[in-house]
C-alpha cells in the first residue's frame, strides 16, 4: 500500500501531464479538466465533450465544482486509477498514435450505449429481463469494426495509464488490477467477446 501523499503526488502529476498535453501541438484545443459529480457517476474522456472540446472528467461524489486537484483521502487511490485510464484515452487521442481515433470517434454513438449500460452496472441495479435485451441490442447494433476500435481503444488506454503510472513511481498494481480487470470485463461482455452471464453483473462495481 502506497503513503497516501506519494498516491496523492502521482495524482497531481498525472493532472499536470494532461494539461501539459493540452498545450503542445498539433491540438489547438484546451483539454478541459474536472473533477466534479457527474450524474451517471462516471469519469470519462471525451473528445467532442464541453464547447464540442476535449472534457476529462474524474467523478467525485463530494464536488459540484470544477476542480484540478483531488481532495486528500482515501479515495484517492481509487480515483487515481481511474484517472490513470482516462489520461491514458486522452494521450491516445492527442498521439493518434496509429490513426484509429477517425473510426473510434466514428464509432461514438453507439459507444456511448455501451457507456450507459456500463453505468447501470456501476449502481449495481439488477440485472432484468428487458437490461439483458437492451445489453443484447446494443451489441447487436455494433459492427464488428465498432467492436474491434472500441476494445483496442479500452486497452490501449490502460496500457498507456500503466505506463504513466509506472514512470511516477507507482507500485500498487493489486489496486489496479482491481479497478481494470472488471471495466474490461464489463467492455468484453457488452462487446460480444464473452458469453453474457447475468450473474457477471452484479460482481462488478
Ligand atoms: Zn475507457
Amino acid at each position: 500500500m502506497l503513503p497516501c501523499h506519494i498516491v496523492f503526488e502521482i495524482y497531481s502529476s498525472l493532472w499536470d501531464w494532461v494539461e501539459r498535453l493540452s498545450r503542445q501541438p498539433p491540438s489547438t484545443l484546451a483539454i478541459y479538466v474536472y473533477e466534479q459529480r457527474t450524474e451517471s457517476g462516471a469519469s470519462f474522456f471525451d473528445p467532442e465533450g464541453k464547447d464540442g472540446g476535449p472534457e476529462l472528467c474524474i467523478h467525485n461524489p463530494g464536488r459540484d465544482s470544477r476542480s484540478v486537484r483531488p481532495v486528500d483521502d482515501a479515495r484517492v487511490l481509487t480515483k487515481l486509477v481511474t484517472l490513470s485510464h482516462e489520461v491514458g484515452h486522452a494521450t491516445s487521442w492527442h498521439t493518434n498514435a496509429d490513426d484509429a481515433w477517425p473510426d473510434y470517434s466514428a464509432a461514438s454513438t453507439h459507444y456511448i450505449q455501451v457507456r450507459t449500460m456500463l453505468a447501470l452496472q456501476r449502481f449495481g441495479i439488477e440485472c432484468t429481463e428487458p437490461m439483458r435485451v437492451a445489453a443484447a441490442a446494443v451489441v447487436a447494433e455494433l459492427t464488428e469494426r465498432e467492436r474491434d476500435v472500441i476494445w483496442r481503444e479500452e486497452n490501449r488506454a490502460w496500457e498507456i495509464g500503466e505506463r504513466l503510472l509506472r514512470e511516477r513511481g507507482f507500485g500498487d498494481w493489486e489496486a489496479f488490477e482491481e479497478r481494470r480487470a472488471p471495466q474490461l470485463r464489463s467492455y468484453a461482455i457488452m462487446l460480444g467477446r464473452v458469453k453474457y452471464e447475468p450473474c457477471d453483473f452484479t460482481a462488478l462495481s
